[in-house]
């Protein structure tokens, strides 16, 4: 095989308010699983699943889970400290859980890596059809703004899963 094939690791966090969806992006995106009957509260503490670009690149993701904990307390910046990405999820039908991925980022500008790479993710777009509450151009406008990356999701019918792994593998510094 390629002596140059390179296979990376990067920390990935998960942020957002209770219940947007966390835990099941990640279900979706490391095992292909959606369980609406989740019990939120039980989360493994990382998970790892990978991402190939191409031939010779490999990105490998831990993802760290909240567990639950953003319900009870805010989570130690220690959770978020040597990250390289954090995907902060809103839910589509809830406009108040995107003004929390605000704070939250607001929290990582100040706080994590400056050279962290940032995905907002709105969740339960399966839902928007009949019961979205944000508009799709507020959140995308605030992530130009911010300089974010944005796709909106859906854990329970795969859309835009694997891409948003993707899209963020595809801004680490692959030459570290
Ligand atoms: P967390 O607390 O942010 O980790 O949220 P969970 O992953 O526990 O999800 C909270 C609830 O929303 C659960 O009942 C999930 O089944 C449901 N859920 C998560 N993602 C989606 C989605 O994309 N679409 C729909 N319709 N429901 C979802």
């Amino acid at each position: 095989m390629s002596g140059s094939a390179k296979q990376l690791q990067f920390k990935l966090v998960l942020l957002g308010e209770s219940a947007v969806g966390k835990s099941s992006l990640v279900l979706r995106f490391v095992k292909d699983q959606f369980d609406d009957y989740r019990e939120s509260t039980i989360g493994a503490a990382f998970l790892t699943q990978t991402v190939k670009l191409d031939d010779q690149t490999t990105v490998k993701f831990e993802i760290w889970d909240t567990a639950g904990q953003e319900r009870y307390k805010s989570l130690a910046p220690m959770y978020y400290r040597n990250a390289h990405c954090a995907v902060v999820v809103y839910d589509v039908t809830q406009p108040q859980s995107l003004e929390k991925a605000k704070s939250w980022i607001k929290e990582l500008q100040r706080q994590a890596d400056p050279n962290i790479v940032i995905a907002l993710a709105g969740n339960k777009v399966d839902l928007a059809a009949t019961r979205r509450g944000v508009p799709k151009e507020d959140a995308q406008r605030y992530a130009e703004e911010e300089k974010l990356l944005f796709l909106e999701t859906s854990a329970k019918d795969s859309s835009n899963v694997s891409e948003l792994f993707t899209m963020i593998a595809r801004k680490l510094p692959l030459e570290q």
